[in-house]
C-alpha cells in the first residue's frame, strides 16, 4: 500500500473523524472544511489519480458515490442536495495522490471551475 495521508488514516496510524466504513471503503471529514460538511470517500485500493483507474476498477468510484449519497440520506440532506467532487492533479487541485471523492453540502454551493 502506498503510504500518502489517506493511507495512514486507513491504518490508523493517524487519527481522522471517521463517519463511515466498511470493506472497500473509509470516510471521514475533511481537516480544512470548505462547506459545512465535507467529507472525504477514499478507497482501500491503491489509485493514486483517476487518470490511473484501470476499466475493470470502475466499480471503486461507483462504490465512492453510492457511499456518498447513502451517507447523505442518512444524516437528513439528501434532498435538500450536495455536490461531489474529484480532483485530479495540478490544475484540478490535487494534493494527495489516493483518489477521493469530497462530499460538500449544508448549504447553498456556489458555483465552480473558476480559473485562478
Ligand atoms: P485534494 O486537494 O487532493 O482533492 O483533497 C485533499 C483534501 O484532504 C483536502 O481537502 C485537505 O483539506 C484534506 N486533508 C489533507 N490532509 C488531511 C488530514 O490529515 N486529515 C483530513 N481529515 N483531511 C486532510
Amino acid at each position: 500500500m502506498s503510504d500518502t495521508i489517506f493511507h495512514k488514516i486507513i491504518r490508523r496510524e493517524i487519527p481522522a473523524d471517521v463517519v463511515f466504513e466498511d470493506d472497500h471503503v473509509i470516510a471521514f471529514r475533511d481537516i480544512a472544511p470548505q462547506a459545512p460538511v465535507h467529507v472525504l470517500f477514499v478507497p482501500k485500493v491503491d489509485i493514486a489519480t483517476l487518470n490511473d483507474l484501470q476499466e475493470d476498477q470502475a466499480i471503486v468510484v461507483g462504490r465512492l458515490a453510492h457511499a456518498a449519497a447513502q451517507y447523505a440520506k442518512r444524516e437528513g440532506f439528501a434532498e435538500d442536495g450536495y455536490r461531489i467532487v474529484m480532483n485530479c492533479n495540478a490544475h484540478g487541485g490535487q494534493t494527495v495522490f489516493q483518489i477521493h471523492l469530497h462530499l460538500l453540502a449544508g448549504a447553498h454551493l456556489g458555483r465552480f471551475g473558476t480559473a485562478k
